[in-house]
């Protein structure tokens, strides 16, 4: 399975997806209930799984899935789903508020056999290999909010020094500019802070609510510049033709996926209450 997918992978001719949340089972990852029954030389897989980025585009899924349901975590297990596999469907391409350059949808699986050498890793082990490798999506999620806050910052430092209200350039008005200046001092530390993560990760130094506090601090952080930069733009902050606009838009889900923000506080709170 490992030749036959990573180089494809690599090379981009091969769009991977990863396929954990269920209509039913989003923070609470552990009440999934798509099954994978042992057959002997293959798993039968049923279930379905929604909100999946790249799940329309996909050609091959790495799909968490209950091997033993009687076990809770140590029941879950991942394997790798062809979209040439019979019984594997898709649904259509939900219709999102922002991040229209990606697809998210819903998939299907009916009866789907998979064979034992699609199972990634040991079996049972599907839930601790998500919850460590979660930490580096966290992570990228958080860089992703420092860049695109960085971004809508440039463009409204832009925007005001060529806009004009009250015979001046709206740069000059006290409110806008204490706005860039906090914007920026914030900014500027959430760089750093996640550059020297960047560095700390890059060492295998960096734990679940170190991830966890980098997605939610640097998140927040991008809606209220977010919130702030449209403002800075009046009502032409408001319309799809300005980068700002396109930006608040795509800047919302940053709290809700990869798991809420709520979610990222309580792995925080596990960790300092051990
Ligand atoms: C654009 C997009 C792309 C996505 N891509 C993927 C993907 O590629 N793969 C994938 O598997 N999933 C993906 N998701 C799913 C995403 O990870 C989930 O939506 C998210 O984890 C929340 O799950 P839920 O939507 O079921 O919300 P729920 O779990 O129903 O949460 C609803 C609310 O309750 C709160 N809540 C839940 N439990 C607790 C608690 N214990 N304490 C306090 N508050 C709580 C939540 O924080 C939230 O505010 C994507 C979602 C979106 C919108």
């Amino acid at each position: 399975a490992k030749r036959k997918y990573i180089p494809k992978m690599v090379s981009g001719d091969f769009i991977g997806a990863v396929a954990m949340t269920e209509p039913g089972a989003g923070s609470d990852l552990q009440g999934m209930r798509t099954s994978a029954e042992d057959k002997g030389d293959h798993f039968l897989v049923n279930g379905s799984k929604t909100f999946i980025t790249n799940g329309y585009l996909s050609d091959v899924v790495v799909v968490a899935v209950k091997t033993d349901p009687a076990k809770g975590a140590k029941g879950i297990s991942l394997v790798l789903i062809d979209k040439d596999m019979k019984g594997f469907s898709k649904g259509k391409p939900f219709e999102k508020v922002g991040l229209h350059a990606q697809d998210t949808c819903e998939l299907f699986f009916e009866d789907v056999k998979v064979p034992k050498e699609n199972l990634l890793g040991k079996l049972g082990e599907g839930f601790k290999y998500l919850m460590t490798e979660l930490a580096q999506e966290r992570l990228v999620v958080a860089l992703a909010a420092v860049a695109l806050g960085e971004y809508m910052l440039a463009s409204t430092v832009e925007y005001v020094k060529q806009r004009k209200a009250f015979n001046k350039s709206i740069s000059e008005f006290q409110n806008t500019r204490f706005k860039l200046a906090e914007m920026t001092a914030a900014l500027e530390q959430g760089r750093i802070y996640c550059d020297h993560l960047v560095q700390l990760h890059n060492s295998k130094l960096v734990d679940p609510a170190m991830a966890s506090a980098a997605k939610y601090n640097m998140t927040e952080l991008q809606c209220k510049v977010a919130d702030e930069c449209v403002q800075l733009h009046g009502g032409y902050g408001y319309m799809w033709e300005y980068g700002v606009a396109r930006a608040y838009a795509d800047a919302r889900v940053q709290r809700i996926y990869a798991g809420t923000n709520e979610i990222m506080k309580e792995l925080i709170a596990r960790k300092i209450l051990k």
